[in-house]
């Protein structure tokens, strides 16, 4: 049975990262809470800003895990960001994001002389000063930036790892331009899940361990946020955000007992 803070609530959208696994390691009670979806008869996506890997790799490596997951039941920063790009006309796109992700965005044409917009996601160590300069360049003749998301940092085996939001901030700092964000918490990102689930915003929950992203950015739009107490949760960042989170799990198993 669902808990008393989710009461009405018939489909989920479910952070990933963090979540359901941290590193290349499933948390405890990812599997079976997957398998209580699989029975619960609720329509559920499941919504991330990974943008290291294209949808279908993202699949590939979640079912190595021993995750049930399909690439149809994802849904990407990344595919947010090419409705935002299929919106304009035809633009040339320099995507700074690794090569398996550049796979979303085949269907636009790549340059790194004379960009349209600049798509930036996650290259983990490949940052460096000329990609910098690049895009910062780019930017100054007119390219727009179309950031993945704007996550500060993320949680890794070894501890946190500083995100790409340091990276797109510094960009609007020094372009005086400010990045389109495709991802959590963008509320076109969370309504284009919402059509995914042919549900409204007041019947679904977003379960995930972001308190901004996650929490936050789906309460604003009128979803239930469920804060899961895994990956990069810590006590003091709920102060700070002075969040207050429809429910708390300790971790993704709890959802197998309500669908139990
Ligand atoms: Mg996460």
């Amino acid at each position: 049975m669902l808990p008393d803070g989710l009461k009405n609530v018939k489909g989920l959208l479910l952070d990933l990262n963090g979540v359901f696994y941290v590193a290349n390691r499933t948390l405890p009670g990812a599997q079976e809470a997957i398998a209580a979806l699989q029975r619960s008869g609720f329509p559920y996506r499941y919504v991330t800003n990974n943008t290291t890997q294209s949808t279908d790799s993202m699949s590939l490596s979640l079912q190595e895990m021993g995750l049930s997951v399909e690439p149809s039941q994802i849904m990407t920063a990344a595919y947010a960001a090419v409705l935002h790009l299929r919106q304009m006309d035809n633009p040339k796109i320099y995507p700074l994001i690794t090569d398996d992700a550049k796979q979303d965005f085949a269907e636009f044409t790549w340059s790194d002389t004379d960009a349209d917009v600049i798509v930036i996601g996650d290259i983990g160590d490949d940052w460096n000063y000329r990609l910098m300069n690049r895009a910062f360049r780019l930017v100054m003749k007119g390219a727009q930036m179309i950031a993945l998301h704007r996550g500060k940092y993320w949680q890794w085996e070894a501890g946190i790892q500083l995100d790409i939001g340091a990276f797109v901030t510094g960009l609007e700092y020094a372009t005086d331009q400010t990045a389109i964000i495709a991802g959590k918490p963008n509320p076109f990102f969370y309504k284009m899940a919402l059509g995914d689930l042919g549900l409204a915003a007041a019947d679904v929950a977003m379960i995930g361990d972001d308190i901004e992203a996650d929490v936050k950015g789906a309460q604003n739009i009128g979803l239930k946020g469920v804060l899961a107490k895994t990956g990069k949760y810590r006590p003091e960042l709920i102060v700070k955000a002075e969040a207050s989170p429809d429910e708390e799990i300790t971790g993704i198993g709890a959802i197998a007992d309500w669908f139990s």
